[in-house]
């Protein structure tokens, strides 16, 4: 059954049930207390009746039961009260023979006391009172009681009917609670079920109600869903484009490779030329190596530990120098270091592939008789290194394209001096693997500083 059908009952079937119970309640109140006042009434008028029985007899010697009832019997008759007499347990006199047929328990009644039932005489219900008047005669008192019956089964009418209009508009209300409570519901499993089929734009109506709230969790779990969704497409995106770039990159120098070969197959060539074309085989080869390396640190150290330890920074920045040395010395570059740190808490090897990333970049952007300065310092949280340039800057919307791999921003230039793009986000991984990160500020005409952010 649907959850708004069983709303619908659990609102019907108990308010139904009080209504039928408090009315049958209330019915045999009403009875009751309307059948003791006639009792009362009629027990009265029978006291009376026997005060006036026994004076007329003490007034009148010579009258005895029969003939007094007899005269009341005719007066009573007209104002519809009966009177029978049993003598000896036998019917003496009555002023109505239809009531002559009394029950014998009616008869045997104690002093002071009376006997009571109720008979239904012509389809009416009359009350019959039994007193005794002397030791062999017992006097019945006959009273219609039907009035109180009548009343008994209007009122069961009554309160039929009142039940039917509750009962009505009561339906009317469950049917309208019913439907507000589960439309919600409702709503969220229609929602549910576009959201299974992958569509994440769901907007529930939210409230302070349970219903509402959980429209709210809803809410936030389609949005969560939605981010998580863009963020896996996103990764394949750039999976794809990493091969795509990779596979681009690879073939290029391939090419170049098999083009040179080709030539060098050639017997005319001169010693120069053979030379010549070796030389570049050789620089597209070391490309090719360049590229595998990188990608080969970045894949070994992202699917295992990492050798993090206190490593000496002197060390690190002396071990650059010597590995920059040419590079420094080709451009006449001045690397100035201001180290203001003891030691760096890190993976040395890729600490180190980050750092010398940063100068290789800073010296290839750098005319010839330049500054590369290296600025290591700490606060409270972090320490930093500073890798400042006085190159010619990076374009704003350029600043976050670098970091993805194979972005270059000049091609040509980079491409040759043996860039594939990679650099960049090598250090961008390095410093993810750290729980750092990597900060760039540029300007334009004036030069760039890249920082690494190692935290505490
Ligand atoms: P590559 O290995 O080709 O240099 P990177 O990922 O290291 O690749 O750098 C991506 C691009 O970012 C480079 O092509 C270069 O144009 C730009 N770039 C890197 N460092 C600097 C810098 N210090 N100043 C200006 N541009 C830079």
């Amino acid at each position: 059954m649907k959850l708004s059908g069983k709303i619908f009952l659990g609102i019907i079937i108990p308010t139904v049930i009080v209504i039928i119970i408090m009315s049958y309640f209330l019915i045999n109140r009403s009875f009751d207390n309307n059948f003791n006042s006639k009792i009362n009434i009629y027990t009265g008028e029978l006291d009376n009746l026997e005060d006036s029985i026994h004076n007329t007899i003490d007034k009148n010697t010579g009258y005895d039961y029969m003939k007094v009832l007899e005269l009341a019997g005719k007066y009573y008759k007209g104002k519809e009260k009966y009177i029978v007499l049993y003598k000896y347990r036998k019917l003496a006199y009555t002023n109505n023979e239809d009531f002559n047929e009394v029950d014998s328990s009616m008869l045997d009644v104690d002093d002071d006391s009376y006997t009571s039932s109720i008979k239904k005489v012509n389809n009416k219900h009359y009350s019959y009172l039994g007193l005794k008047l002397d030791d062999n005669n017992v006097l019945i008192y006959i009273r219609d009681i039907e009035e109180v019956y009548k009343y008994r089964n209007n009122m069961i009418k009554l309160c039929s009917i009142i039940t039917i209009i509750i009962g009505v508009i009561i339906m009317f209300v469950a049917y309208i609670i019913s439907k507000t409570l589960t439309r919600p519901l409702f709503k969220m499993k229609k929602e549910m079920s576009k959201l299974s089929q992958g569509n994440f734009d769901i907007s529930l109506k939210e409230g302070k109600d349970e219903i509402g709230q959980l429209s709210k969790d809803f809410n936030i779990m389609s949005k969560e869903l939605k981010k998580r969704n863009n963020e896996l497409i996103e990764m394949i995106d750039s999976k794809q484009l990493f091969i795509d770039n990779l596979s681009h990159e690879m073939n290029t120098p391939l090419t170049s490779i098999y083009g040179y070969s080709k030539l060098l197959e050639n017997a005319e060539l001169s010693e120069e030329q053979k030379v010549k074309y070796l030389q570049y085989i050789q620089s597209e080869t070391n490309r090719i190596s360049d590229m595998y390396k990188k990608l080969l640190a970045i894949s070994y150290k992202s699917n295992n530990e990492l050798d993090i330890q206190y490593n000496k920074m002197d060390i690190i920045l002396d071990e650059l120098k010597n590995e920059l040395k040419t590079k420094l010395e080709e451009k006449s570059i001045n690397l100035i270091i201001d180290n203001n740190i003891n030691e760096i808490k890190c993976d040395k090897i890729l600490a180190s592939l980050a750092i010398s990333n940063l100068i290789r970049n800073a010296i290839e952007i750098s005319d010839e008789n330049k500054e590369v300065k290296i600025h290591i310092y700490e606060d409270n949280n972090n320490k930093y290194i500073e890798v400042i340039d006085q190159g010619k800057g990076i374009e704003e919307e350029q600043i976050s394209k670098i970091i993805e791999p194979f972005y270059r921003v000049d091609k040509a230039r980079s491409r040759a001096h043996g860039g594939a793009g990679l650099g960049l986000s090598i250090v961008t991984k390095v410093m993810e693997l750290h729980n750092g990160k990597l900060d760039i500020k540029s300007k334009i005409g004036q030069g760039s500083t890249f920082i690494l952010i190692f935290p505490k």
